[in-house]
């Protein structure tokens, strides 16, 4: 069962926020072809049917959106089923020491016993089993909550805490620049939190940039995945680009003109495929395509919103969420992308406009992006199956 979390606050909005998230869901368990997902206004249910648990619960506590969930059993209401079901239970979470009680309700009032039968019944079937186990009234280890409705007894004992943040694609659509590094995957997981169906744009220079780095890429934007569901890959031919500037341009302006370039290109893109914003992983710091000025010369080829999720954070900040959603072992890769390849010893760190456009006037702009664009190739990134998920649906089959 699975809880909404901030969606309670947004009015008329609700079910289309909720259906959203149901659909996130079934995208992100997709991998489990048993599973069945339903949502009302209140709380939505993950049908199991026979799926393991455990990487279920995995899957579900990174899905943004949700604020809880809880493993809940689904029983026939019948008081021998209940008993049974109880009786497993406990003897499975059982060890020496524990605590637990029983708490039941009933909203279907022609079920046989009241809720204080209940309660009284199925606790003394678990003394049957476990006859050295203690009830305690007061914040016992485990609470048995029991629930009798219209259709159906539910069982439960345990809450897990989801991600929180509000289901992906709610927000809007943005357009992320992801290179290899470690910033820009975690300003994507930032934006993705709250509620941002991001887009992901990559600029490659082939034959100057491997294969390797193409594929670093693409398994950044799997490690996304998680949080929302498919995300969609763009790669850009830069190689051209990158060699004109390289031949046309003065070394200390190669980065902020290249900057200028992925910022335009990202803009038209942004505009073909309806998205509204920007999003990069840019920090304010000592290197040259970060201070002030840089930002706004590279800024300054749109009126486009650019976000920077991670603009005023430490380095060890954003490591540490880049440890945290997985992505940094693999930023951590030695590709070179474009910008380490052709990046210059000594960039410009305080850039001017008048200048950078000057040298831009060099270049046939408008030819070489058209040329960009015509050369996109579009992939979807699908959300990845763990190795523990395919070990235990195998074991599963057997
Ligand atoms: P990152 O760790 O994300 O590479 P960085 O700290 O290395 O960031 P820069 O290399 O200056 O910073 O890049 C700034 C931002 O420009 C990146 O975070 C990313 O959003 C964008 N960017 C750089 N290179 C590329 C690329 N090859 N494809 C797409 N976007 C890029
Ligand atoms: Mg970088």
């Amino acid at each position: 069962m699975v809880r909404y979390g901030e969606l309670s606050t947004k009015g008329k909005n609700r079910m289309r926020f909720i259906n959203k998230l149901k659909r996130n869901i079934q995208d992100v368990l997709s991998i489990y072809p048993a599973i069945k997902v339903t949502a009302d206004r209140d709380r939505g249910h993950v049908f199991l049917n026979g799926t393991p648990y455990e990487p279920v619960a995995e899957a579900l506590k990174q899905i943004f959106g949700i604020q809880a969930f809880s493993p809940v059993y689904k029983l026939e209401k019948n008081v021998p089923a209940l008993k049974k079901a109880v009786q497993d239970i406990m003897i499975e979470l059982y060890h020496e020491g524990l605590t637990f009680k029983v708490s039941s309700k009933r909203s279907d009032h022609n079920f046989e016993l009241d809720s204080r039968e209940l309660n009284q019944e199925l606790g003394s079937s678990v003394f049957e089993v476990l006859p050295d186990i203690k009830a305690r009234m007061k914040r016992p280890d485990i609470t048995l909550k029991v629930e009798i409705r219209a259709e159906a007894a539910y069982i439960s004992y345990e809450e897990v805490k989801g991600a929180g943040g509000l289901p992906v694609g709610t927000a809007g659509r943005g357009m992320l620049m992801l290179s290899g590094g470690i910033d820009s995957p975690v300003a994507g997981y930032l934006a993705l939190k709250r509620g941002v169906d991001i887009e992901v744009v990559h600029f490659a220079s082939p034959p100057y940039t491997s294969p390797g780095a193409l594929k670093k890429a693409q398994d950044l934007t799997r490690k996304l995945t998680k949080f929302g569901g498919k995300i969609q890959f763009i790669e850009v031919p830069f190689t051209e680009i990158q060699e004109e500037i390289k031949e046309k341009a003065p070394e200390a302006y190669l980065m902020t003109l290249t900057r200028r370039f992925m910022m335009q290109i990202t803009d038209r893109i942004r505009e073909e495929r309806g998205g509204l914003v920007i999003i990069n992983g840019e920090s304010l710091g000592q290197v040259a395509s970060q201070t002030l000025e840089s930002m706004q010369a590279i800024n300054a080829v749109t009126m486009t919103p650019v976000i920077r999720p991670v603009v005023t954070m430490d380095k060890l900040e954003i490591i540490d969420i880049a440890q945290k959603i997985e992505t940094f072992n693999i930023s951590i890769q030695p590709f070179e992308d474009c910008c380490t390849i052709f990046a210059p010893d000594r960039p410009k760190t305080s850039p001017k406009l008048k200048n950078v456009e000057q040298y831009e006037a060099r270049l046939d702009v408008e030819g070489l992006v058209a040329r960009a664009l015509a050369g996109i190739k579009v992939t979807e990134i699908s959300p990845e199956t763990t190795g523990d998920a395919i070990d235990e649906l195998i074991d599963d089959l057997l």
